[in-house]
């Protein structure tokens, strides 16, 4: 097949951990590369956010990325970017005059929208992923939620009129079907972990003689870090990693950093806690390998990559039992779960585990053999083909196309 993947905040090739650059950028890079390893030609469309960049770029064997000019060539918060999306669906609309590929995946609800408008006069089926909804972050973040205001209807409607949507934790299928998605259009395929670079063996970062807890990700306050240092003041003895973030010399300017680091201050464990910046993903495993326990605790996670990535190096994860962790971290057996927002009951799991290592070692081993098998993308690539062959597949006697006209 060729596959034209629209991803238009989140390149592949971006530098991770800044405020919008985290999972979805991973999510169709891998896809991208395992869709390509089962013989597939994949385009990533992108928007150009630096006038610099080439206009296009080969990513790995199979797989380009393509930068859309599509308002500003600079960065811009991705909930600016909506004002630019009928450019970007009119770029893609010229592309596919001439190379129409056979499917399009959009990712996220503006991609979406780009990909539906821009698909209207071809008839190219689009399957949506939305990565994260409007309706949870709304619910969560309330009046700090910087989301246009027309997000959650339009998303909605991008979710009605693709040919598939799929999901990535079993939690996301209720909110889409509160959105009025025909619950059969839905189908649940998980993000995956790079199961060769995040592996028990290989290389560990240094670390001094204190337990380490980990915690790895965009700094933004729905990540709960602050929870993980409050939970800090009742563990004694131990240290805390976050990992994330903006280059580690310009942390002083992150809005995020300088709370938390404020807040590290103020309960008197500031000594404790490292604030690592943004560490290069191919890091990452070495860091890991290197702590006790990795911890998540967002308020809500629509999938959440890092307690796979962690789980994958075979050590226990303590995770907030929302979202996609309820379907990845099982209670017990492969990590702990907590209530999100709790730092009583985080700091009771922390003891926990630091003080019987053997559990730690039960749960880690576990999660290694749960990741493995799973979640790697070769398995993920080969769930999301066969969604993408349901839609353009014979046996589809009805097919919902591009901009909802029917077949
Ligand atoms: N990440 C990274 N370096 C960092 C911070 C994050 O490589 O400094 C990666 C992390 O390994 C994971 C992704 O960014 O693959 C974050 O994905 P997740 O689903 O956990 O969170 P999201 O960013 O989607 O909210």
């Amino acid at each position: 097949m060729n596959i034209d993947m629209i991803s238009e905040h989140a390149s592949p090739l971006a530098a991770l951990g800044g405020a919008d650059a985290g999972g979805q950028n991973v999510h169709v890079g891998a896809l991208a590369v395992a869709l390509a390893q089962r013989g597939h030609e994949v385009t990533v469309y992108t928007r150009r956010d630096a006038v610099d960049l080439p206009d296009s770029v080969p990513f790995a064997r199979g797989v380009t990325v393509e930068h859309v000019r599509a308002g500003p060539a600079r960065p811009i918060a991705k909930d600016h970017l909506l004002p630019y999306m009928a450019e970007f669906a009119a770029r893609l609309s010229r592309q596919w005059l001439t190379t129409p590929p056979d499917i399009v995946h959009a990712h996220f609800w503006m991609s979406g929208l780009a990909a539906l408008e821009g698909g209207r006069d071809h008839g190219i089926p689009v399957v949506q992923t939305f990565h994260a909804l409007g309706s949870v972050k709304r619910r969560y973040q309330k009046e700090a939620d910087t989301s246009p205001p027309e997000r959650i209807r339009l998303e909605a409607q991008v979710g009605r009129d693709a040919a598939a949507v799929i999901a990535t934790c079993t939690d996301e299928v209720g909110e889409l079907s509160a959105y009025g998605i025909r619950p059969g259009g839905v189908f649940v395929v998980p993000c995956g972990v790079d199961t060769e670079r995040f592996r028990p063996e290989g290389p560990v970062t240094r670390r001094g003689d204190r337990p380490r807890i980990l915690t790895i990700g965009r700094l933004v306050p729905r990540k709960g870090v602050d929870t993980i240092i409050e939970a800090l003041c009742h563990v004694r003895d131990v240290e805390l990693v976050v990992a994330g973030g903006p280059d580690r010399a310009d942390l002083h300017r992150d809005a995020e950093a300088v709370r938390l680091r404020r807040l590290a201050h103020d309960r008197g464990v500031a000594g404790r806690v490292v604030f690592t910046g943004q560490v290069p993903h191919e890091d990452l495993p070495a860091l890991i390998r290197s702590a006790d326990v990795v911890v998540s605790v967002p308020w809500y996670e629509p999938f959440g990559i890092v307690p796979i990535e962690a789980m994958a190096c075979g050590v226990p994860v303590v995770a907030s039992a929302v979202g996609g962790h309820l379907d990845t971290v099982i209670d017990g057996v492969t990590g702990l779960h907590v209530p999100p927002r709790v730092p009583g009951a985080l700091a009771g799991r922390l003891r926990r585990l630091l003080t019987d290592p053997r559990l730690g070692g039960y749960l880690g081993a576990a999660a290694a053999a749960h990741a493995r098998d799973r979640y790697p993308w070769s398995r993920i690539a080969a769930e999301t083909e066969a969604v993408y062959d349901r839609v353009i597949g014979p046996a589809q006697d009805e097919i919902v196309m591009a901009g909802g006209a029917r077949s």
